[in-house]
This record gives C-alpha cells, structure tokens and sequence, in this order.
C-alpha cells in the first residue's frame, strides 16, 4: 500500500506516472485543502478535482487543471451578470461544485463527499481530504493577507511575500483515514508539490509529522525545486520567505524531521553528493515530467529506490 501527500499540479503529473505503475486500488492520496475556497457560493477544492480528475482520465492535460475538452458558458454568462471571473470554471468542472456543495448543504463532511465524486467518476483510489475542517492558506504581501488563490491566480504571484500562515491548521484534526494510512502504508510518498503551501498545509495538521517520524525509512520524497527555481509556480519565493534555500538542500531542510530518502534531478548530482553528507538519502533521476512517458519513468524509479534498503545505521535510527 502507497499512500501519497500532495497538491494539484506537480502531484497530479507524480500520481498519473504512479497510477500507470501501480494499482489503484493501494493508493491512497491525502490531498492539500488549503488552496479552497467559496466560488459563487460553491464549495471549490482544486486540489481534491486536479487528482481526481487525473485519476479519472478527465484532466485537461494542456492547462494542468479542469475538465479536459469542457466549455465555459457558465463563466462568461456571469461575467455579464459582473460576477468575478478571474477563477476559472468550466462548465463541465462546475457540476462538480455544485455536487460537492449540495452533499455538503446535506450535511455530509468533506471526506463523505470526496469519496462519493471520486466514485461517481470511477477512481478507485481512496482519495481523502486533509481535513474535514476548514483550513486556509493565507499568505501576506504588502497588498494585504490573501487567500491562496487571490495570490497566486487572480494577483500571478507578483506580490512580495512576508510570510504564509494556515489559518485553522492547529484546532483542525486530519480527516477520517488520513493518520491511519500514513501509519499503515509501506511506502509515504511526498510528490513533487509545492513544499510550503501543497504539503506544508498537511504537515501543519496536528499528529501528521508525528506519525511520519514513526518510521522514516518508509518515507520518501520528490523534489519540486530543481537546480535554484522551482519547475513551476512559486514554490521558490514561497520557501524563501518562510527561511528555507531554494534548493534541493532547502527541500530537505523542510522535510527534515520525518524524511528518509530524497529523490532529485540528475542534474543536481553535485547537490545530491553534498547533501548525502549530511546523512540523508538522496537518489537522482530525471525528475522533469515533460512528455506522459516521463511521468510513468519516474515513478518507476521512485518506487525503485524507495524499495531499496536503508543504510544500516539509518534503519536503527528509525
Ligand atoms: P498546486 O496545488 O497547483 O500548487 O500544485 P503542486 O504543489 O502539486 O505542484 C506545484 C509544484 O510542482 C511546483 O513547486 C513545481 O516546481 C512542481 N512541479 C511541476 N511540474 C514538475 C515536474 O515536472 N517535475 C518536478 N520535479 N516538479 C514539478
């Protein structure tokens, strides 16, 4: 049994390369909520969508996001009515929040929910939530504290950033199932997902580190920061922010505490070779998820790796 800790883009092309080399049905993937948020009056999580509709085969490839092939009359019908339209929703994406609204307004949690959208579109992977509570991703700039989505789509992440908060994350608990299949899996896989605002919201949740330190040899992830930038996105002036180097180095710094192999890009061998010194795990692969066969090799290799058995001296540490 894998279970996996991720967002909605680099984690969504990491699952879609697992999917192909492992079953579905011993994959369990604990999803980041802290990106949600209330679109017109709809309950939106485009993390939770991203990985299910990846896992359904419905993902739009060329955008990362969304339903692929789907129209958005809905979207330009309330630009005229001057509602926001700065979120993108197709019209196909948008049943979804409607759905997802609806068995919320009946009084379902957010894991009841999840579970019955992800079966509907035939995943067979158990897809959780992080939390059925609310937990929010709040990042301040100069221009005020906003929400994760204003700072990222509406505003491109132009703003400086003073610092990124999870606001709720210390009253809220883990969603049913999350600690148990981070405690029961054979392997804990951290995808290629922003550090601080993809995992960070989960590892800010209480008992989750605890129960990844339990056993780090069985822990293991993949670095979204390749060379001195992130892939994509701004994972690297989010890590700056929060005191971390943008770097492979910094990626384990932020996963320090609970990580028993890192997997980076063969291009950071030189990195690779100065952080094994520090006594962590570090494999090098090609990391860089271009072309659909890249996805597949790298889960290989991740699974590879992880398969291998740790250093004596770490297996007594652990
Ligand atoms: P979000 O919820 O949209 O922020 O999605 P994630 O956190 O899952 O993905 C964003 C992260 O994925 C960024 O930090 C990127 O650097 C990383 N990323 C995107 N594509 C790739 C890739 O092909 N390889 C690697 N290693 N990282 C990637």
């Amino acid at each position: 049994m894998i279970t996996v800790l991720t967002g909605g883009t680099g984690g969504a092309k990491f699952v879609d390369g697992l999917r192909q080399v492992a079953p579905q049905e011993e994959l369990t993937i604990i999803v980041n909520t802290g990106d949600d948020l209330v679109w017109w009056g709809l309950y939106t999580a485009p993390d939770l969508d991203s990985i299910i509709y990846m896992l359904a085969g419905k993902l739009s490839q060329e955008r990362g996001w969304g339903v692929k092939g789907d129209t958005f009359f809905c979207q330009n019908a309330m630009g005229q009515l001057g509602q926001p339209i700065w979120f993108n929703v197709g019209d196909r994406d948008l049943a979804t929040h409607i759905f997802r609204s609806k068995l919320l307004a009946e009084g379902k949690t957010l894991s009841e929910a999840t579970s019955e959208i992800a079966t509907r579109l035939g995943v067979k992977a158990c897809i959780l939530p992080m939390s059925d509570s609310r937990v929010e991703t709040r990042v301040l700039t100069p221009v005020g504290d906003l929400s994760f989505e204003e700072y990222f789509v509406q505003r491109w992440y132009q703003d400086p950033v003073e610092s990124v908060r999870f606001a709720g994350a210390a009253e809220a608990k883990p969603a049913p199932g999350v600690i148990e299949a981070i405690r029961s899996a054979d392997l804990v896989l951290l995808a290629p997902s922003n550090p601080i605002t993809s995992i960070g919201p989960i590892l800010a949740l209480p008992g989750i580190r605890e129960a990844l330190r339990e056993n780090r040899s069985r822990i293991a992830a993949v670095s979204p920061i390749v060379g001195a930038n992130a892939v994509t996105g701004p994972a690297g002036i989010l890590m700056a922010a929060q005191g971390f180097a943008v770097s492979i180095a910094g990626v384990g710094d932020c996963y320090r505490d609970f990580l028993g192999l890192l997997v980076v890009d063969s291009s950071d061998a030189a990195a690779a070779e100065s952080l094994r010194k520090t006594g962590l795990r570090v494999h090098c692969t090609p990391t860089i998820m271009q072309k659909p066969g890249d996805r597949v090799a790298l889960a290989k290799s991740v699974l590879g790796a992880a398969k291998q058995p740790p250093p004596r001296a770490e297996s007594e540490r652990a």
